[in-house]
């Protein structure tokens, strides 16, 4: 018998954030360590939960969500949604032009499949949230990267992006607020991008998943907002601004003139139905929660906890020497640089190993992101206060034995 094959389509796809570094994790804590993890965007084991409120919805709904829904999404939900970017200046969005996903990881490679021929070029951040390469790459499509500007508050470098699009080119993905960043951008920004799609025929995927989360007077706006008269795809959902990851429910909003985007509504619309639908006790959760009270802004408001906790990493990261910080404007994590004159890794992903077994704290390298160079990391910003002091302690620890070999 011969060994299994496995499709060659998969070689060059890459999700480094649950790759080796968490295999070697989980071996650790198999042998009895206990690990500080600042790696993973997962509210939860933060003690940062769901509103019992949306939970107990669900929880009513059970019995009445046994079978299978809409492959779209249940009725209810679809008009929330709709319902809620009406009143955020998306214009004319209908209950059809909403499509509700097992998380919004569901619908990038939903979304990316229905549109890419094989060899288009999709313009994609960097740093980026990895999927959007992994699932460009996957449809066979290209992922070509614009530079987000860290002096720049980590806002996209639009003449890198122009500079990027050729006669492929068909999209560009936006992550705002950022992850890894936490960069949030303002209008002009979201402006730019307009004019580029409109210009040169292109598609925007706007991943807004954070968008509730911002800190001080930042403003979120939806791209589509500004961008009404192109084709944009917004994407939002549970997982972060209502903590609730593991119950998998995210959307994206078709916008743009109708004739437009028509076909590619009916080809999103076979690949919903070929995968049935979406989990349904957790859609029942939606309406709920768009049109509740939105605890999310105790924990960001002055005080707040996931701000405390922002301030304090930001702050303490940046009084170890040769580490630098942008403050995230929102999301919920630091994208810090290591001075390479002071810490020339060449290998960032073993920075990171070397950090676990030697200090017990995992944060996740820069370059999983793809981002360009071995000199920045990832720290998640979830973990209390007392947690945050303790890794960032661990982490100026293993940088001063390292300055001093
Ligand atoms: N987009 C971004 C920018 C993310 O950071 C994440 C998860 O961390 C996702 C999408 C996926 O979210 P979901 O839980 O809805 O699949």
């Amino acid at each position: 018998m011969r060994a299994m094959q496995n499709s060659s389509r998969l070689q060059h796809v890459r999700y480094d954030l649950r790759g080796p570094v968490q295999h070697a994790a989980k071996k650790m804590e198999s042998e009895g360590h206990s690990i500080l993890r600042m790696n993973l965007g997962d509210p939860a084991p933060f003690g940062l939960h769901a509103p019992e409120s949306i939970v107990v919805d669900m929880i009513h709904h059970l019995r009445e969500a046994q079978g299978y829904s809409d492959s779209k999404g249940i009725f209810s939900a679809r008009t929330a949604i709709s319902q809620y970017y009406e009143t955020k200046g998306l214009m004319d969005i209908g209950v059809e032009d909403i499509f509700i996903g097992n998380g919004v990881s569901e619908l990038i490679s939903m979304t990316l499949q229905a549109f890419l021929e094989v060899g288009d070029e999709v313009l994609i951040p960097s740093p980026d949230y990895p999927l959007w390469t992994a699932a460009t790459v996957l449809c066979g499509g290209s992922a070509v990267h614009y530079m987000c500007d860290e002096e720049n508050n980590w806002w996209p470098d639009m003449a890198d992006v122009e500079a990027k699009i050729t006669d492929r080119t068909r999209a560009i993905v936006l992550i705002n607020p950022n992850n890894p960043t936490g960069a949030v951008y303002p209008r002009h920004v979201l402006e730019q991008f307009a004019d580029l799609a409109r210009r040169h025929d292109l598609v925007l995927f706007s991943d807004e998943i954070y968008e509730k989360i911002t800190f001080e007077d930042q403003v979120h706006i939806h791209t589509a907002s500004v961008a009404r008269d192109i084709p944009v795809l917004t994407f939002s959902g549970l997982s972060k601004a209502y903590r609730m990851p593991g119950y998998r429910a995210g959307w994206v909003a078709v916008s743009g003139p109708r004739w437009a985007t028509a076909a590619y509504r009916e080809s999103l619309e076979l690949l919903a139905s070929l995968r049935l639908c979406p989990n349904v006790p957790a859609q029942h959760a939606i309406q709920t929660s768009l049109g509740g009270y939105q605890s999310i802004t105790d924990l960001i408001r002055p005080g707040g906890r996931l701000r405390e906790q922002r301030d304090l990493a930001c702050r303490l990261l940046n009084e170890i020497p040769g580490v630098s910080c942008v403050p995230a404007a929102g999301a919920m994590y630091l994208f810090p640089k290591l001075d390479p004159e002071m810490y020339p890794f060449v290998d960032d992903e073993q920075f990171v190993l070397d950090l676990l077994q030697d200090q017990k704290i995992l944060v996740s390298h820069g370059t999983a992101f793809h981002w360009h160079a071995t000199d920045h990391f990832r720290f998640v910003i979830l973990p209390a206060v007392d947690d945050i002091r303790e890794a960032v302690r661990r982490i100026a620890t293993f940088l001063a034995s390292y300055r001093a070999k």
